[in-house]
């Protein structure tokens, strides 16, 4: 099966009859875990509500950090290094595409840099980022660290630990406005291994217009959102399967 130039074959497994998006129409996309999930990178919380191995009250709360900075720190150092060993794969590709070609805006929901390392050429962390640190006393002090590891070591200058710039469970979401913000400009909004019908992705669709369009890839899209015609298109696909169909649909260079 030729793997380009051909429109609308179901050769996926679903029909492509996403119109493309004029010019001048404004582009959100959302991704989710599951975009990296097909990179090797767990997904953060798995239907055991364990985190390689852990409770997310153990390693993903302000409570954590408080109690045992240095399993935290353990943790994360841990996830950083999985994220340096992966590799982007077609659906960060394809992503970095329709943001190139048709101005997308990039929300994701993911702590790594694989969007980046696709050729994204911007990205909103709404969850911070793994590669970054920040002082323990205040979101405003964000440095890059690459995909070392933090020790105790790392302080401010006034001697505070430095922890992941992420944002843990129980924390505000300092970026949440700036997604709102989009998504209310949003013409469409292509969301992308991440489902619907929770947080944030469902609060950001809310926030869209009523007329913007929606392009949701999501191998088991919820029957109630898959039922929906008009302004909704469901690709029940792979985050890699649906993104790279899109771009192929849509004749992005
Ligand atoms: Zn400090």
């Amino acid at each position: 099966m030729s793997d380009d130039g051909i429109d609308g074959l179901p050769e996926e497994g679903f029909t492509l009859d996403v119109p493309r998006p004029g010019t001048g129409e404004k582009i959100v996309l959302l991704t989710g875990a599951g975009v990296s999930a097909e990179s090797g990178l767990p997904t953060f919380r798995g239907p055991d509500g364990l985190w390689e191995g852990y409770r997310v009250e153990e390693v993903a709360t302000p409570e954590a950090w408080v109690r045992d900075p240095a399993l935290v720190r353990r943790f994360y150092n841990l996830r950083r290094r999985a994220i340096a060993n992966a590799a982007p794969n077609p659906a960060h590709r394809a992503v970095a595409r329709i943001q190139r070609d048709l101005g997308a805006r990039l929300v994701t929901q993911n702590v790594d840099d694989l969007h980046e390392r696709a050729g994204s050429p911007h990205v909103l962390h709404l969850h911070g980022l793994l590669t970054e640190a920040r002082c323990e006393c205040g979101p405003a002090s964000i440095s890059a660290i690459g995909y070392r590891d933090l020790t105790e070591e790392d302080r401010c200058t006034r001697g505070h630990f430095l922890r992941p710039n992420v944002v843990w469970f129980g924390e505000p979401v300092p970026l949440y406005a700036k997604a709102c913000e989009w998504a209310a400009e949003a013409d469409w909004m292509i969301v992308v291994g991440t489902s619907l019908t929770v947080y944030p992705a469902a609060a950001l669709v809310h926030e869209a217009p009523s007329g913007c369009r929606i392009v949701l890839i999501d191998p088991f899209p919820s029957p109630s959102i898959a039922a929906q015609r008009g302004r909704i298109w469901v690709l029940p696909a792979a985050a890699s399967v649906g993104l790279s169909a899109l771009v192929r649909h849509w004749h992005l260079k």
